[in-house]
């Protein structure tokens, strides 16, 4: 399987390649050159399965000869082990017809861990066979941060240098990533928001001879085998629910398009879903780009569900791509067009983002009231993330068609706001009970590429 870059014109590169590479070097991300499809009968036969065959039999087409089939059946058991759920990813009922996708029972409590933990083993493997070393850098509005870290730490020939929001985090988020005592992890509050602590990573990615004297690789969503491991559970889930014979829609609570743009590629793959539905909380540019084609960032405010704390989405690169019949030219000067302000879409290509995709936006006293409104109905304690995305389901939903809405982080990593909410003060699960108590260990850091690159130069290990 090869990968080609959003830009078009970066190298093409296999599937190892690709993971260790993160950032293409025309700016793109990578993408595969064909998507693998799955027969009705290949989707049938994941009924009943162990979420880790499931993820064996979808992502083994797009890995192809980089690991073998028993090295990669092996890779995959240990990158879900540590989760604390039988079914990895489990639905639960809200409503007649709406049901929820736990996926926060990993070790992070957020739906990261289903490719940070995969993409860790990965790694480790790649980098064990090649003796090579590697400098991770990766931005985080809260949760890939602390998933990054748990996956990399005490690994020996990776550092992992993570630049969050300062100031702008959840305390059981920040404390995730500050606590840890390996010597590799280092976690930087960067003066700023989301968007410049992803522009700075973008910076070096594109500073070749830094980017290639530290040995940089990236595990943002940027890094298409982060996408790859989430398209997982939408086959799980909609197999549970009657897939192939029956369709699903899913609800998507959004940032950096990431998670969403699995679902795109489960789609692709043949999974019958009939609609994938963009959930905004109130920095809603991907709600007002469906609606009138203009993307035009106008600065993040803050908001309780700070991991979609996001203008500046990445992976929306990879939907314009399809979108635009993948003409990498065209998805370039977009982005030329982005760094003087904005861009518009042009009408075909929204025509083609609103045949899979809805789009709806949820204010700060909604995802209040829903995570009330939701707990009395159902029992469930919603995340504001998890809220978000099911006010926006109940808004959008075909009631005919089974929707099933992404719980993207657990309620007690959030746990002001979910009791402000509710009146619960939702608890650590208990391997993290004592993380008020663990030691922190941060750098602050203005917002200045060199002093970062240095700052990274003088702390990475070789
Ligand atoms: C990262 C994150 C999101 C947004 O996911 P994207 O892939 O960036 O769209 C939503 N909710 C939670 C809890 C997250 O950690």
């Amino acid at each position: 399987m090869n990968y080609i870059s959003t830009r078009g014109t970066a190298p093409v590169l296999n599937f190892e390649e690709t993971m260790l590479t993160g950032l293409a070097r025309d700016g793109g991300l990578y993408l595969p050159e064909t998507i693998p499809t799955l027969s009705a009968d290949e989707i049938a036969a994941l009924g009943g399965l162990s979420y880790e065959e499931t993820a064996f039999r979808i992502m083994r087409p797009f890995v192809s000869d980089s690991f073998s089939d028993d090295e990669f059946r092996g890779l995959i058991d240990k990158a879900y082990a540590g989760f604390n759920h039988a079914a990895r990813a489990p639905l639960k009922q809200l409503a007649p017809n709406h049901f929820l996708l736990e996926l926060f029972h990993g070790p992070t409590l957020a739906f990261k861990d289903f490719a940070m933990q995969l993409i860790g083993q990965l790694f480790q493997a790649a980098l064990e066979r090649s003796g090579e070393r590697v400098t991770i850098v990766g931005a985080t509005s809260g949760d890939t941060g602390s998933a990054a870290i748990e996956a990399f730490k005490g690994l020996s020939n990776v550092d992992v240098f993570i630049l969050f929001p300062h100031g702008r985090v959840s305390e059981v988020q920040r404390r995730q990533m500050t606590t840890p005592s390996e010597s590799n992890v280092h976690a930087l509050a960067v003066t700023g928001d989301f968007d410049t602590c992803q522009a700075r990573v973008k910076d070096m990615f594109n500073d070749f001879e830094f980017r290639d004297r530290v040995g940089l690789a990236g595990v943002n969503s940027i890094n298409f085998a982060r996408v790859l491991a989430q398209v997982v559970y939408y086959f799980s889930s909609a197999v549970s629910l009657g897939a192939p014979q029956r369709e699903v829609s899913f609800t998507v609570p959004t940032g950096n398009f990431g998670d969403i743009f699995a679902g795109y590629l489960a789609k692709r793959m043949g999974l019958p879903i009939d609609r994938l539905v963009i959930a905004t909380n109130q920095n809603d540019i991907l709600d007002r780009c469906m609606k009138a084609g203009d993307y035009t960032p106008d600065g993040v405010t803050p908001s309780i569900s700070p991991s979609m704390d996001i203008q500046v989405s990445s992976n929306f690169e990879r939907a314009l791509f399809e979108a635009y019949g993948r003409d990498g030219g065209a998805v370039a000067q977009l982005m030329d067009e982005m760094k003087a302000g904005g861009f518009k879409v042009s009408q075909g290509a929204l025509e083609a983002l609103r045949e899979t995709y809805d789009s709806g936006r949820c204010s700060e006293a909604e995802t209040m009231a829903t995570i009330k409104r939701v707990l009395a109905s159902s029992g469930e304690l919603l995340c504001p993330h998890g809220a978000v995305g099911v006010k926006v389901a109940e808004e959008l939903r075909d009631p005919a068609v089974p929707m099933i809405t992404l719980a993207t982080a657990h309620p007690a990593k959030f746990p002001d706001a979910v009791e402000e909410a509710s009146g619960i003060r939702p608890a650590l699960p208990p391997h993290m009970a004592d993380l008020f108590e663990r030691e922190e260990r941060v750098t602050r850091i203005e917002d200045d590429l060199s002093a970062i690159e240095a700052l990274i130069e003088e702390r990475r290990g070789s």
